[in-house]
């Protein structure tokens, strides 16, 4: 009876426990046309390959870090805890797929195809059986993720245990599979490392733009909430959160990469996202009859920008530095030289720094403004 009890106790506890709340720090960004922002993370280990924790702690962690889908993708090749691990390649997503649901978080399928350079690393999501891309050739497992409806990407070209300097390079190998329809996506940002070059690779070749942590720790003690290191994430524009929807806007190209506190991707998206972040306020500036005037720049956003502003063919001035923290408004005194005229209308020029929609370089857009 006494051990009835104590079990009766044990169990209660053990319920009480999971019902504990547990924190996730979101990042607010703007509503966008048509569709809906998904912050992803598609490249993540676990115990399964040389991760150091099980599949439920990466779900766990990928909601606190506001993450709303995430693709478990161990190393086929590459278990080097087999000797204290049965491994199974399809255990850990598994795993992470059946408590995905407790945490409201698309979970995707995913294995990494990990081979020497060339051809290097390839992420295949959606596969369904990852025991059939085990293949001695590596051509016969990219093979076998195409034969399951895979959308496969490179993963960090540049990676210095690949390329001791650091720059991805292009080999004849990618050429077939590019030219073979093969290869969807390479990742611009893998873990702390942005590759410059490989951003323009996906320009050219118009292949989706990827960013992820590759994390095999806990993000914890890799990463903080705060801009400057928060984890990186791959932004699908996607017309809902699900398997198939992400899986359609990661086809169609539609990614933003968030790293650094900076955001990667192709000039629409990055603008959208700009202009429904950014409001001008007020539309006028009243410089017929006076010589300065403020306007205001609020930051609806939980993103910082980092901006250039001029006018374009203007006599008319303004500091051309300005920085607006998250959610946040800066006053911005506007300038008439003494008894200069002024048009009725001028064209403010933006140069968000922080959005690169090519290599090292900030988007620029412009804004018309009504002068009075
Ligand atoms: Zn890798
Ligand atoms: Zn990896």
């Amino acid at each position: 009876m006494k051990t009835r009890a104590s079990v009766l106790i044990l169990f209660f506890i053990a319920s009480i426990s999971s019902l504990f709340s547990i924190e996730r720090t979101d990042l607010i960004l703007p509503t966008i046309p048509e569709y809906q922002i998904i912050k992803c993370d598609l490249h993540a280990h676990t115990v399964f390959s040389d991760g150091e924790v099980w599949p439920t702690l990466r779900v766990r962690e990928a909601w606190e870090n506001g993450l709303d889908a995430l693709a478990i993708t161990d190393h086929i090749e590459y278990t080097p805890h087999d000797k204290d691990i049965h491994i199974n390649l399809n255990r850990s997503t598994e795993i992470g797929a059946a408590v995905a649901p407790n945490y409201l978080l698309t979970f995707i399928k995913g294995a990494e195809i990990t081979r020497d350079m060339p051809p290097g690393h390839f992420n295949a999501l959606f596969i369904k059986n990852v025991d059939k891309l085990d293949t001695k050739d590596w051509h016969d497992a990219i093979q076998a993720a195409v034969d399951q409806g895979a959308f496969i990407f490179w993963n960090h070209p540049g990676w210095r245990g690949q390329q001791p300097d650091g720059i991805g390079k292009w080999y004849e190998e990618h050429t077939r599979l590019f030219e073979e329809g093969y290869l969807h996506g390479i990742e611009v940002v893998n873990e702390d490392e942005y590759y410059p070059e490989v951003h323009q690779w996906c320009l050219d070749k118009n292949l989706t733009i990827m960013g992820n942590s590759d994390i095999h720790g806990t993000i914890a003690s890799q990463y903080s909430a705060g801009p400057a290191r928060h984890r990186p994430m791959t932004w699908v524009l996607a017309r809902e959160n699900t398997v198939e929807a992400i899986k359609d806007g990661l086809i169609n190209r539609r990614t933003v990469v968030y790293w650094r506190n900076k955001l990667i991707g192709r000039t629409p998206h990055l603008q959208m996202i700009a202009e429904k972040s950014l409001e001008i306020m007020p539309g006028q500036l009243a410089l017929k009859s006076k010589n300065n005037t403020p306007l205001q720049l609020v930051n609806h956003s939980g993103l910082e920008f980092d901006l250039n502003l001029s006018f374009v063919e203007s006599n008319l001035s303004l500091p051309t530095t300005v920085t607006i923290p998250p959610l946040s408004t800066v006053l911005i005194p506007v300038g008439r030289p003494e008894k200069s005229q002024v048009a009725d209308k001028v064209l403010l020029r933006i140069q968000v720094n922080n959005f690169l929609d090519k290599p090292n370089q900030g988007l620029v857009f412009e804004r018309e403004l009504v002068v009075q």
